[in-house]
């Protein structure tokens, strides 16, 4: 096929309709492109997705926002379009930091980290690992796309690729665990069959009497249609591999419902063996640590949580009893102020957590005539003061000039109870709060 057929038009439907089977060629702009420019832009990796090496001729030097980038006459790199990335490589030893298609005219930008335009002859160099990888996952697309609809009659509505992550979104509202497993077993056996993958030319016309996964909404044109021999027929502007066998494997890694879309998640080739040695990494680590064999690391991680639950609900009980015994003790220890004892305790960190303040001033406080003035020293200090029903004084009063030695103002309540909380402290600062407190109580109560 000569070159010039397969200038592609893309961007006048690309932004309805932004799968990568929606590619066409467009005669409108073929012969837009037949004039001045007939042989500029020509899309060599429409043809070949296997070569990286080519020579080609700078028809136009582009400089925007500092930037420089390079149109010519034809090329093998992949602009970024219909959900696939761009290519890298070089273009005379520069590297390709980006390839675009410029909107107006859909002629392929190339991105160079250069301001060096040199001579107008230049020979370009793909990435070939990353250019592969791309070919096998949006191949691999294709073949668990058309594997949803032979098990399922679920249709790919959108196609996601990037460095980390490779998604199809299905119409679809309800598919079995079955479904998904058959869907993913199909399309192993089709890659490992090693079916042939063409690519073909037709007319709008001709395309719409073939039994096309998705024909693109376009009138005229032409359209560039992937075939995987006897299993599917698509419209697609991307690279792919030239045999299916070359996919490797398809692994379904994760599903994640969306109203009425299922975003199916999957790794293909070298990538679901990157993500089958990371998982088996793991596996092996959790089945070491937890000395067990791998089928066992399940039954066993959920045990561990349960007995977890168990026992965070047993120290919390005992907690509750050793504070009950902390305030009994404390209540030996209060000082007499006429009928009322005045009990002031600071704690670390160590020793009581913040939520437990409150459930030792609560039990010091049950019964008789107590006011207690606790503190909290740590990575936040904490004041809690309260007083039984039948005790004097106003906490409410006390807690401000207490809490503005912690270097605070975040805090109040009522006569009984009051509380605030203040920076990390240490413990003697605490104290000093605590003891400003105490004067100013004896104050109010004497
Ligand atoms: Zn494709």
């Amino acid at each position: 096929m000569h070159p010039g057929i397969i200038l592609v038009s893309l961007f006048a439907f690309a932004k309805e309709f932004s799968t990568p089977q929606s590619f066409i060629v467009s005669e409108h702009n073929f012969a837009h492109k037949s004039d001045h420019r007939s042989m500029t832009n020509t899309r060599l990796y429409y043809q070949n997705a296997y070569t990286t090496r080519f020579e080609a001729t700078i028809v136009e030097r582009v400089r925007e926002d500092g930037q420089t980038a390079v149109v010519l006459d034809q090329t093998y790199f992949y602009p970024t379009s219909g959900g696939q990335p761009f290519d890298t490589g070089t273009i005379n030893n520069v590297p390709v930091q980006n390839v675009t298609i410029r909107e107006k005219d859909e002629a392929i930008l190339h991105w160079l980290d250069t301001t060096n335009l040199w001579e107008d002859k230049v020979i370009g160099h793909i990435n070939w690992a990353r250019r592969f990888d791309h070919m096998q996952q949006h191949t691999g697309q294709h073949i668990l796309s058309q594997s949803f609809i032979q098990i399922a009659q679920a249709e790919t509505v959108g196609f996601h690729l990037s460095d980390n992550s490779l998604t199809i979104d299905l119409h679809t509202s309800q598919l079995s665990p079955t479904q998904i497993e058959e869907a993913e077993y199909l399309a192993n056996q089709i890659i490992w069959q090693n079916r042939p993958i063409r690519i073909r030319m037709v007319t709008v016309e001709q395309a719409k009497k073939l039994a096309l996964r998705k024909l693109p909404p376009v009138r005229q044109g032409n359209l560039r249609l992937i075939e995987i021999e006897q299993f599917d027929l698509t419209a697609c502007g991307g690279t792919h591999v030239s045999q299916t066998g070359a996919v490797g494997i398809i692994k379904i890694v994760k599903l994640e419902r969306q109203n009425n879309q299922l975003r199916v998640e999957f790794a293909c080739g070298q990538r679901a063996l990157h993500d089958y040695s990371l998982k088996n990494s793991i596996v092996n680590q959790l089945a070491a640590d937890l000395t067990t064999g791998i089928e066992e690391i399940l039954p066993s991680v959920l045990r561990s949580k349960e007995e977890n639950k168990d026992n965070r609900r047993l120290l919390k009980k005992q907690q509750e009893q050793l504070l009950y015994f902390e305030a009994a003790d404390l209540l030996q220890k209060g000082t007499m102020v006429g009928k009322t004892a005045v009990i002031s305790r600071v704690f670390t960190s160590d020793e009581l957590e913040p939520g437990q303040l409150r459930i030792l001033g609560n039990h010091l406080t049950q019964s008789g005539q107590v006011i207690a003035l606790l503190g909290l020293a740590g990575e936040k200090s904490q004041l809690l003061f309260c007083r039984s029903q039948s005790a004097p004084g106003e906490m409410n009063q006390l807690i401000k000039p207490a809490l503005q030695i912690l270097g605070s103002a975040a805090g109040g309540g009522s006569a009984a109870m009051a509380q605030g909380g203040g920076p990390g402290t240490d413990k003697e600062r605490v104290q000093q709060a605590i003891e400003k407190a105490e004067r100013l109580l004896l104050g109010q109560i004497r």
